[in-house]
């Protein structure tokens, strides 16, 4: 963290689930501040970035290869756990790809941040796909991977404005939501292109998790300042709600406690 960007670009930041001010500081990693709000318990990164210094100097595809690279130093047992348990874990994208079909079968499909398209190479099986990617090192991997008309780059708040109305049947963020300065434009964004009737279905860390609680500052999912929004179900489905969004129903394997990932889909009222 330079500090030009720490004197220029950061400010303070209001709940972005409720718009409150006041908070309570759980944690600092100068010059970040990770806080509770005081009105609705959402948990996030109290202070701001804008959007040009993130894609500039927090490319995500950089910035996950470092946290990965240091956690491995840290956490050498943590990580060969979760290495030697992997193979009992279903593929992330194969995963992605089957809590999206619970909800729709074909159809036309946007993804917000699809990083390098690992999912939409899959998903473009069975639906007409849309990408989003604000880096522009996600956005170039995707359009070798898919159709590069079909890969939109920038901030997902702005491009998704550019597309029409009402006309997707299902808008998915598998890693999205946690990187978003202003979560609730991002829900808004997609309750706009989404028929109505159409189903948005979410990947974000669970702040809720039992590994939060034991790991503490080094639980994966902090990803400080990537990462800026740190759900639990009840904080998820609240946004989701005041974006215009009817949680659905999460079936008890989705809602263990031991899982690092909470999944969550939700529908735009027809
Ligand atoms: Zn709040």
């Amino acid at each position: 963290m330079s500090a030009t960007v720490q004197a220029t670009n950061v400010k303070m930041r209001a709940c972005p689930l409720c718009g409150a001010g006041e908070r309570k500081v759980l944690a600092r990693r100068e010059p970040w501040e990770i806080v509770e709000c005081a009105r609705c318990a959402m948990v996030f990164i109290g202070s701001e970035l804008e959007y040009d210094v993130q894609a500039r100097e927090h490319d995500w595809m950089d910035e996950h290869a470092r946290a990965a690279s240091e956690r491995k130093k840290k956490q050498p047992i943590f990580v060969f756990l979760s290495h030697v348990l992997k193979p009992l874990r279903p593929h992330t994208e194969g995963r992605m790809l089957s809590q999206t079909l619970r909800w729709a079968r074909a159809g036309t499909l946007a993804d917000f941040g699809c990083g390098d398209a690992g999912f939409l190479v899959l998903a473009q099986k069975y639906f007409d796909v849309t990408g989003i990617e604000l880096s522009p090192r996600g956005a170039e991997i995707s359009r070798e991977r898919i159709a590069p008309e079909k890969i939109l780059e920038g901030p997902v708040t702005e491009l998704a404005a550019t597309l029409p109305a009402n006309s997707f049947d299902v808008v998915t963020q598998f890693g999205y939501i946690e990187h978003e300065w202003q979560p609730i434009a991002g829900l808004r964004a997609a309750h706009r292109l989404l028929k109505p009737g159409g189903v948005t279905v979410i990947k974000t860390p669970n702040y809720a998790s039992w590994n939060r609680t034991i790991r503490g500052m080094d639980w994966c999912g902090y990803h400080i300042p990537a990462h800026c929004n740190y759900f639990t179900p009840r904080t998820l489905a609240e946004i989701l709600r005041r974006a215009g969004f009817q949680p659905l129903p999460r079936p008890p394997a989705d809602r263990l406690p031991t899982s690092d990932s909470l999944w969550m889909a939700a529908r735009k009222p027809a």
